[in-house]
């Protein structure tokens, strides 16, 4: 039985390709975009989210806890995440809400049987499966079995990844994949380095690659104040993407700074926490912009 940790399951999304879809989202990822808006995909282990403003100081999580990680002392709540191990058992006694294991490892038949239940709605919407995350290319096997067994099922799939990886891992899913869409950020490789902890070589060469494949591809570049809101960067990603021949469509995602509870919950800095999202009337101009590289665009 083929496991993997995931942190949730959408259903009736229109954001993640077309149609109706089930979005899966996987935990773990392989870069640290500053601006990251889903912080509780990054890691791949099970967390326990704290949030605080919630907590009624009823005293059921001290008494359950066999770690001992939540303590009251002097009146104050306390908290040890190191001995935490994500058993899980604090946030099920909460009634509160102040605690949520995000987290929980699923067979790929449970997720297939999940996806399954909304099979109607694929078919009238051309909709179907998506693959997200975090990067659910880090769980290869995992991500492979959810998506044969739906393509057997006769469901469209569709995978966001970052490509940031060993061709040969991408490739793995390729023959089951029926839409792939990935991020192009910043064409500057140590510029890309500096906001995402990763060199972007790889995932160039990536992309490259599948522009040599016929599977559809939607290239996304998500808009951040200081990093790419210029004229210059999108037009360098752009001039890049018009170079694909399998593009659908490129999209320009309006950066958002809507995740500071998250961090909070987490206890992790949130380094994007001042930055302000770009106007409506920016996100249009840098779609002309990228328009005049003959390409399709769509934004946010
Ligand atoms: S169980 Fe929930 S509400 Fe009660 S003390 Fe613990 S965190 Fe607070
Ligand atoms: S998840 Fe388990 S180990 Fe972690 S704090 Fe809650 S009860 Fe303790």
């Amino acid at each position: 039985m083929i496991q993997g940790v995931i942190t949730d399951i959408q259903h009736f999304s229109i954001h993640d390709g077309p149609g109706i879809r089930t979005t899966v989202f996987f935990k773990g990822c392989s870069q640290r975009c500053f601006w990251c808006h889903n912080p509780e995909t990054l890691a791949t282990q099970p967390q326990l989210q704290l949030y605080l403003d919630r907590c009624i100081g009823c005293g059921a999580c001290f008494e359950v806890c066999p770690e001992g990680a939540h303590q009251m002392t002097d009146g104050e709540r306390s908290f040890d995440r190191d001995a935490c191990t994500g058993c899980g058992a604090c946030a099920d006694t909460c009634y509160a809400r102040a605690l949520v294991l995000v987290g929980e490892t699923k067979s790929a038949d449970e997720i297939v049987e999940t996806v399954l239940r909304d099979r109607a709605f694929y078919e009238t919407s051309g909709g179907g499966v998506t693959l997200s995350g975090g990067e659910p290319l880090l769980q290869l096997d995992f991500a492979e079995a959810i998506l044969s067994r739906c393509r057997q099922e006769g469901i469209h799939t569709a995978v966001e990844t970052a490509a940031n990886m060993p061709w040969e891992q991408l490739a793995h899913i390729l023959p089951v994949t029926d839409l792939l869409m990935m991020d192009i950020k910043v064409m500057d490789s140590e510029k890309h380095r500096a906001v995402t902890g990763v060199p972007n070589a790889r995932i160039l060469e990536n992309a490259r690659r599948l522009g040599e494949t016929k599977i559809p591809l939607i290239v996304r570049t998500p808009i951040v104040p200081g990093v790419n809101d210029d004229e210059a960067s999108v037009s360098a990603i752009a001039a890049f993407v018009a170079e694909l021949p399998n593009v659908v469509y490129y999209e320009l995602l309006r950066f958002h700074g809507m995740a500071e509870s998250k961090y909070a919950s987490l206890e992790m800095d949130h380094r994007a926490r001042d930055l302000v999202a770009p106007a409506k009337a920016q996100m249009e101009a840098l779609s002309e912009t990228a328009r005049g590289f003959e390409l399709e665009v769509r934004h946010s």
